[in-house]
């Protein structure tokens, strides 16, 4: 059975890096008819942010990569919280004492200050020497009576198996010659990171471990503590980094990242799923426009290099403006736009909506489909540009005449071609329109469009003449230049 599991630390928000990890979870869970499991790591009680958790939550919810068993919605191998599971990790430290696999240490942070401090005067890397190894039970006794506060350290075994990576093929990290004993259980009863991800992981019955790449350096350190617990590890698979264009750190400081603000400025939840996996290796070939079935049935993990992948996010919007042009064209996804923009041009323009029936689902379709293509998030549609389409102008007749003294002949001319029961198209106004020229004298096409524009909208620019005319509609586009007229 399939058991993965996506494990962040609440410590802030969820962002792209993390979405996507999760999402690599949830795609190799659904492939194998397994389980997506979300566990939250919030054994550093110094760095938990109140309410981390819930919005992670929340927003692989919102992403549409619901975990199947989670904090919030329990299952079998629960709680789903680090910080509720303490005394599996005190089994666990209790079991490795008992073998020798681990031992108390007593020393002080001011001999470890000390050790760190002349290492890195003799530039070497600092690391623990292990002293409290070599401690007698009786040396330990003497410690525990005297209340001496203590962690509990893993002893590191020379000696490591390679494993085999599901992405990076052979991989051995000769942990204790670098490293010297991990800290498994700290001085105030909550394990590290180390011990709380080999218990959980065995535990909840996980089968793979899908995770960045950052943390396959400690993959040998796990695999001793599964050794020395005696229990079978799962498999691996350590995925590429995620990097900007420019091969620099995703970071959070360099423009958000976060998946609230992506979704506040108005992207899909598909469109981040799609670039996400777009800039990364995994497909037979990447393009854009993928929707989560699709990835799901497409995605190989085999198919995933080593290569980092190169995020450019500049090209969002034009994932954004794909998928939104699939909701727009879609019978199901439609209504839900229709919803969510009257209740934006409500908002937006809501005190000064001269006609009712710019709310009515039908003129708010038409507007959708006439302008898909055009706009990349649905809100283009209630900024300054578009408020024509809501709201009637006012131009004062002094304005259209500096632009052609001519506008009167040009306005009774465009309201001779707009019958009020006629169904418009942008190719056949195009063409009447061009025909005007030959019945103004003065006034070159330019300017006749010109003027005809900022009549229907009170824009200098924007969509075309007919594209505008199409979208009023002939009553309401004659009803704008008679205003103007008069
Ligand atoms: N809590 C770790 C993180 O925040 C999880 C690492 C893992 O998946 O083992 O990235």
């Amino acid at each position: 059975e399939v058991r993965v599991r996506f494990a962040p630390s609440p410590t802030g928000f969820l962002h792209l890096g993390g979405l996507r990890t999760a999402l690599y979870n949830y795609i190799f869970a659904r492939q194998h008819k397994g389980s997506f499991i979300l566990r939250l790591e919030d054994t550093d009680q110094s760095r938990v942010v109140p309410g981390a958790g819930e919005s992670l939550e929340d927003m692989l919810e919102w992403a549409g990569i619901e975990p199947d068993e989670s904090p919030r919605r329990g299952g079998p191998v629960g709680p789903y919280q680090q910080s509720q599971r303490l005394d599996l990790y005190h089994r666990a430290t209790e079991k490795l004492l008992k073998s020798g696999a681990a031992y108390r240490c007593f020393c002080t942070p001011q001999r470890l200050e000390l050790l760190r401090k002349e290492a890195l005067c003799n530039k070497q890397t600092p690391r623990y020497d292990n002293r409290c190894r070599h401690l007698t039970p009786q040396q330990t006794e003497e410690k525990l009576v005297q209340k001496s506060p203590f962690v509990i350290r893993f002893q590191l075994e020379q000696g490591v198996e390679p494993f085999q990576d599901l992405i990076y093929g052979c991989h051995r990290h000769e942990v204790a010659s670098v490293e010297g004993d991990p800290v498994i259980m700290k001085s105030d009863g909550f394990p590290t990171y180390h011990l709380a991800c080999v218990v959980d992981d065995h535990k909840m019955r996980v089968s793979h471990v899908l995770r960045g790449a950052e943390w396959l350096s400690s993959t040998s350190k796990h695999l001793l503590l599964y050794k020395a617990l005696d229990w079978t590890p799962p498999q691996f698979a350590h995925l590429p980094l995620l990097l900007n264009k420019d091969g620099s750190k995703l970071s959070k400081r360099q423009g958000d990242i976060f998946l609230e603000h992506f979704a506040e400025r108005g992207y899909l939840p598909e469109a981040l799923l799609d670039i996400i996996t777009n800039c990364g290796s995994g497909f037979k070939e990447n393009q854009m426009g993928r929707v989560l079935e699709e990835i799901v049935a497409e995605f190989d993990i085999n198919r995933v290099t080593t290569h980092s992948a190169l995020l450019d996010l500049q090209k969002l919007p034009e994932f954004n403006r794909c998928h939104l042009n699939r909701h727009i064209e879609s019978e199901s996804l439609q209504p839900q736009l229709v919803r969510e923009l009257r209740s934006e041009v409500e908002n937006v323009h809501g005190n000064q909506l001269l006609q009712h029936e710019v709310l009515e689902t039908g003129y708010i379709e038409k507007v959708l489909m006439l302008r898909k293509g055009h706009i990349s998030f649905l809100k283009d549609l209630v900024s300054p540009s578009y408020s024509f389409l809501w709201v009637r102008p006012s131009v004062a007749l002094e304005q259209l005449r500096a632009i052609s003294v001519e506008f009167e002949a040009i306005g009774s001319l465009v309201l001779g071609l707009l019958r009020p029961e006629s169904v418009l198209t942008v190719d056949a106004l195009n063409k009447e329109l061009r025909a005007l020229q030959d019945q103004v004298k003065e006034t070159k096409y330019s300017g006749i469009m010109k003027v005809l524009r900022l009549a229907l909208s009170g824009l200098q620019n924007g969509p075309s003449v007919a594209e505008m005319m199409v979208l009023l509609g002939p009553e309401e586009s004659c009803r704008r230049i008679q205003r103007a007229l008069s």
